[in-house]
């Protein structure tokens, strides 16, 4: 890991952000996303996109003006040495290994289990979280299917746009950034994950809930940090350095 050449001090710099959601009919939030990464994010030795980079994915062959603005952004930001990981949202979660490769970016799974000076800590989109929402869980289920997958793939790609768009119509969450419109995690899911991943801190995005918690898990606190959604005029990155010192970095 390229550590310690862009500053004085040597201790490594961690960012996470999530839920842009970034589309054709919000540009001001991707211009507010390339003026991010041309500022901010070349200062991090990793970037982590925590889901929900796009407001919505069809596939790698995504032929709008934002995809590309978004690629070239990050393409040119890993050029400086900031290594990019990509985790899928429920809104992008079609975000492929081709469009990655050509951004200089890593795709994640989810979770991920990242190592940061000895410390556990799990990244999630965090819509695996919110088990109440049952509907919600069971449409995942299918769409992460392989065959699902497959056969949506194959559709041309306006027919996969006219279906994303209907989705869109139909779907509370699908329509709105509001924390209202989005189910929050299931408080027991949070701590059965803390506890079989044995991580000692939680980053997650998804609800627009942004927000530290701290959990008790088997006797210690364990904070679990929740990312803010953009809007153009708003957003924030949370920095995370060696120590896990956290600090919000306001994006404007
Ligand atoms: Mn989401």
């Amino acid at each position: 890991m390229p550590c310690g050449h862009r500053g004085a001090v040597s201790m490594s710099q961690y960012q996470f952000i999530s839920d842009l959601h970034l589309c054709d009919a919000r540009p001001a939030t991707v211009e507010l996303f390339l003026k991010y990464l041309q500022t901010t994010a070349i200062e991090a030795d990793r970037l982590y996109i925590l889901g929900d980079l796009f407001d919505a994915w069809v596939g790698d062959d995504d032929d709008s003006k934002t995809a590309a603005l978004v690629c070239n952004g990050l393409k040119q930001t890993s050029e400086t040495g900031t290594n990019i990981y990509i985790m899928h949202g429920n809104r992008d979660f079609l975000i492929g290994k081709d469009f990655c490769q050509s951004c200089g970016a890593t795709l994640l799974d989810d979770p991920t289990i990242i190592d940061i000076n000895g410390q556990s800590v799990l990244l999630t989109h965090g819509d695996q979280l919110c088990t109440r929402d049952v509907t919600y869980q069971e449409g995942r289920k299918m769409r992460l299917q392989p065959e699902w997958l497959a056969q949506f793939l194959k559709k041309p790609l306006e027919e996969r746009k006219a279906i994303a768009a209907e989705y869109r119509k139909q779907s509370g969450e699908a329509k709105s950034l509001l924390a209202d419109d989005i189910m929050d995690v299931t408080p027991a899911e949070v701590i059965r994950w803390f506890e079989s991943y044995q991580a000692d801190m939680m980053i997650h995005g998804h609800t627009h809930r942004p927000a530290t918690h701290h959990h008790l898990v088997q006797g210690s606190q364990k904070p679990r940090i929740v990312l803010p959604e953009w809007h153009e005029n708003k957003a924030a990155a949370i920095l995370v350095d060696d120590s896990l010192n956290i600090t919000q970095m306001e994006i404007c």
